[in-house]
C-alpha cells in the first residue's frame, strides 16, 4: 500500500476535526484510550504522531488544565484569606491600641497561639537551610549569583514542580505504538507550557493587581516568575522534542528542516520555541545581575517574540489553546500599557505645561541626593519606590530606587494661606493646588547610577539638573500603624526606605493615630560622612514634636577614619563604633516591648540575614513580626 494511503498529508484537516470540542463531557472515561487515539492507533505507524492532535489525550489535558487552574486558585485564596485575617488583627489592635500607653498595650504583645508563632518561625521567615537568604552568592567580587529562596518559598515552589512533573509523566504507557506517547507527551507539555504564560505574565508585571491584593511583594512575584519561567521553557524544550523525535523516526533530518523551513505552524513553534531557550540561557543570574539592563531590554524582546510565535502557531492550526495564549498577549500589553499610561500622567502636566525635571546632589561617599520636581501631586506611603529614568544618562534604563522623601508644594505661592504659613501646605490646599517633590539617595554602582554620580561631581557646586522621568510609586502596602514597639534597621542606602517609616510614626503619634508608643531606628553606614546622605531630612525628624518621647537612634559607623568623630549628639540619638550586635539589641528590645513589635529590614542581605535569625529565636517570648525589603532581585 502507498505510504500516502495510510499516512495523509500533514495539511489534510482531518485530524483537528476529532478534536473539534474541548469539553469532552467524560474525561474519564477517554482515559483508556482517548479518541485521537483510536484514530492514529490502526495505522500504527509513526508520521501521523508528529502532525496535529494525534495521540494527544486532549480531554486529559483539559483535567490538568483544570487542575493547574483550581490549585493556583485556591493558593491565592487562601494567601488571601490569611491576609485578611492578619489585617482583620491589625485593624483591631490598631483601633483598640491606638488610645493606650505602650504600658497598656501588654495584651497585644503575648503569644495567643503556638502554633501561629511556630509557623511564623519555621516557615514563614525562615530560610531554607540555618541561615542564609538573602545574601548574595558571589563567586567573585563582581559575580552575583543570586540569593536562595526562603523556606516558603522553596517549599512552593517544589509543590509547583512536582505538580507538573506528575502531570508531565502521567501518560498511557501501555499504548502500543510509542510514537502514541511521545505524540501525547507533546501534547501535554505544550498545553503545561501555555497555561503557566498565564501565571508567569501576571507574575513579572509590576502593575500586577495581586500585590497590593495579596500584599506579597513584587520581589517574591519576581522569584516566583523565574522559576515558573524555567518550568515554561523546559516544557516547551520537552514539546519541541517530542514532536521532533517522532518526526525523526518518520522522515530524517530533512523532513524536521523542511517542516522547519516551509511550514508556518511548525516555523512559529521553532521560532517561540528557540526565543524562550534563548529566554532561560540570557537569565541566569551571573549573566542577570552583570548585564542587568541589556538582560532587561532583551528578555522584553525575546518574551515579545516568544507570546507571537506561540499565537501564530496556535492560530495556524486553530489550537484550542489559542485564546489562552491571546489572553496571555493582552495581559503583557495591559501591563505595557498600564506603564506607559503612568508614565505620561506623572511626568507631565498639560495645565502647568511642564515635565519632572531632577536635582543631583554629589554626596560625600559616592552617592547622589536626587530631587524629582513633579508637575502634580502624587501620594506616596511609606515604604515606596518608584523606577527613575534620567534625559541624556542611559535615558533608555529605568532603575528602581526607594522613596526617601515626600514634600508637596504649593503650585502658586499666592495660594498658600497667609495667617497660617507654617502650618503643613498640604492640609491648607487641594490636592490638585500642590506638585510633589520626591527625593532618593542612589548609591553609585557601576552603571547608570556611577555616571550620574560623575556628572554631578564634575558640576560647580556639585548639583545637576536634567529632565527625568518617575514611574510609580510602587510597593508601600506594609502598614506599621497597629504595632506599638518598631524597630527599624537599615545598611547604607537602606536607609531612605526607613526614614518615611520614622516620620509616619511619629507624625501619627502627636495626631493620636498609631498604637506605635516606642521607636528604635539602628542605621549601619562604613563611614561617618554618610550621615549627609540625609542629614537634611533626619534633622526634621528630630525636630518634630515629642520625638524624644518615641524615637531612639542607633548609629554604628563601622569603618570610622577617625575614631574620635564617633560622638554620640544626645541620649536618645547614639552613635558607636563598629558593628551593632543585633542579637543583643533585638533582645533588649523585646525585653521592653510594647504592645505587638515589628521589625523591618533594608540592607545588604548579609544584614537581613543577621536580623532574621534574632527575629525567629524571639518568636516564642512575644509577638514579633518580620518585614524585609531587599534590593536585589
Ligand atoms: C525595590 C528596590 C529599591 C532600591 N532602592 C535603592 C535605593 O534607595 N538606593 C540605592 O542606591 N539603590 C537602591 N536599589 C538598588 C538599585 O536599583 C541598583 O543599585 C541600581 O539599579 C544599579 O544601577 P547600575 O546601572 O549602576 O547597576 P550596575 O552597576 O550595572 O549593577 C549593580 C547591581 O544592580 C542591579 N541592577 C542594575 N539595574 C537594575 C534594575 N534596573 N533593577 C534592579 N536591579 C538592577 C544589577 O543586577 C547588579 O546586581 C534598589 C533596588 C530595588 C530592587
Amino acid at each position: 500500500m502507498a505510504l500516502t494511503t495510510l499516512f495523509p498529508p500533514e495539511s489534510t484537516a482531518t485530524p483537528f476535526a476529532t478534536f473539534a470540542t474541548e469539553t469532552a463531557a467524560t474525561p474519564f472515561a477517554t482515559f483508556a484510550l482517548s479518541s485521537t487515539e483510536a484514530a492514529a492507533t490502526p495505522s500504527s505507524t509513526i508520521a501521523p504522531y508528529a502532525t496535529a492532535l494525534n495521540g494527544v489525550n486532549q480531554p486529559m489535558n483539559i483535567l490538568f488544565r483544570n487542575a493547574i487552574w483550581w490549585g493556583l486558585g485556591v493558593l491565592a485564596m487562601l494567601i488571601l484569606i490569611i491576609r485578611l485575617m492578619q489585617r482583620a488583627i491589625a485593624h483591631s489592635r490598631h483601633t483598640a491600641a491606638m488610645g493606650l500607653s505602650g504600658e497598656a498595650q501588654a495584651y497585644w504583645s503575648k503569644n495567643r497561639y503556638s502554633t501561629w508563632w511556630k509557623f511564623k518561625r519555621h516557615m514563614l521567615y525562615a530560610p531554607l537551610g540555618k541561615k542564609r537568604h538573602n545574601r548574595e552568592i558571589r563567586l567573585s567580587s563582581a559575580g552575583n549569583i543570586g540569593t536562595i529562596p526562603s523556606r516558603f518559598h522553596a517549599i512552593l515552589l517544589t509543590i509547583f514542580f512536582l505538580s507538573n512533573l506528575a502531570f508531565l509523566a502521567f501518560l498511557d504507557y501501555s499504548r502500543s505504538d510509542r510514537y502514541s506517547v511521545l505524540a501525547d507527551l507533546r501534547g501535554r507539555s505544550g498545553v503545561l507550557a501555555i497555561i503557566n504564560m498565564i501565571a508567569l505574565i501576571i507574575f513579572a508585571g509590576r502593575n500586577n493587581p495581586l500585590i497590593p491584593l495579596l500584599q506579597i511583594s513584587f520581589d517574591t512575584y519576581n522569584l516566583m516568575h523565574r522559576w515558573v519561567g524555567r518550568v515554561v521553557v523546559l516544557e516547551v524544550v520537552l514539546h519541541t522534542m517530542a514532536w521532533a523525535i517522532v518526526k525523526h523516526a518518520a522522515t530524517g533530518w530533512s523532513g524536521i528542516w523542511h517542516m522547519v523551513g516551509t511550514n508556518p505552524f511548525i516555523s512559529w513553534g521553532t521560532v517561540g520555541t528557540v526565543a524562550l531557550v534563548l529566554i532561560l540561557i540570557l537569565s541566569l543570574s551571573p549573566i542577570r545581575h552583570a548585564f542587568y539592563e541589556t538582560f532587561l531590554a532583551v528578555h522584553i524582546i525575546l518574551a515579545f517574540i516568544a507570546i507571537l510565535g506561540t499565537w501564530i502557531h496556535c492560530e495556524v492550526a486553530k489550537l484550542p489553546q489559542l485564546a489562552i495564549i491571546k489572553a496571555v498577549f493582552i495581559l503583557w500589553l495591559l501591563e505595557r500599557v498600564a506603564r506607559m499610561a503612568r508614565l505620561g500622567y506623572l511626568n507631565y502636566s498639560l495645565k502647568g505645561k511642564a515635565w519632572t525635571s531632577a536635582t543631583v546632589t554629589a554626596m560625600p561617599g559616592g552617592a547622589s541626593r536626587v530631587t524629582l520636581h513633579l508637575p502634580r501631586h502624587v501620594n506616596v506611603k511609606p515604604g515606596s519606590h518608584a523606577y527613575i529614568r534620567f534625559a541624556g544618562i542611559k535615558y533608555w534604563e529605568s532603575h528602581p530606587f526607594s522613596i526617601a522623601w515626600v514634600e508637596h508644594k504649593p503650585i502658586h505661592e499666592e495660594t498658600l494661606p497667609r495667617q497660617e504659613k507654617e502650618t503643613p501646605v498640604e492640609k491648607q490646599l487641594r490636592e490638585p493646588e500642590t506638585t510633589t517633590d520626591i527625593s532618593f539617595v542612589i548609591h553609585a554602582q557601576t552603571g547608570m547610577t556611577k555616571t550620574l554620580y560623575e556628572k554631578a561631581t564634575q558640576c560647580q557646586p556639585r548639583q545637576l539638573t536634567l529632565n527625568a522621568a518617575f514611574e510609580g510609586p510602587y510597593g508601600g502596602h506594609h502598614s506599621l500603624d497597629s504595632y506599638g514597639h518598631v524597630v527599624l534597621f537599615a545598611g547604607s542606602s537602606g536607609i531612605t526606605h526607613q526614614i518615611p517609616f520614622v516620620q509616619h510614626l511619629i507624625q501619627g503619634y502627636n495626631d493620636g493615630t498609631v498604637a506605635t508608643r516606642r521607636i528604635t531606628l539602628i542605621w549601619i553606614i562604613r563611614e561617618s560622612e554618610h550621615l549627609e546622605w540625609v542629614r537634611e531630612w533626619m534633622d526634621l525628624v528630630l525636630k518634630m514634636p515629642k520625638r524624644r518621647e518615641i524615637l531612639q537612634v542607633k548609629l554604628y559607623v563601622t569603618r570610622p577614619k577617625n575614631p574620635r568623630d564617633i560622638i554620640s549628639p544626645s541620649s536618645t540619638v547614639q552613635m558607636s563604633a563598629g558593628r551593632p550586635k543585633i542579637g543583643y539589641i533585638l533582645r533588649e528590645e523585646v525585653k521592653a516591648q510594647m504592645g505587638a513589635m515589628c521589625v523591618t529590614v533594608c540592607g545588604p542581605g548579609g544584614l537581613a540575614d543577621n536580623v532574621r535569625e534574632v527575629v525567629r529565636e524571639v518568636q516564642d517570648v512575644s509577638v514579633v513580626d518580620f518585614i524585609e525589603e531587599s534590593f536585589t532581585w
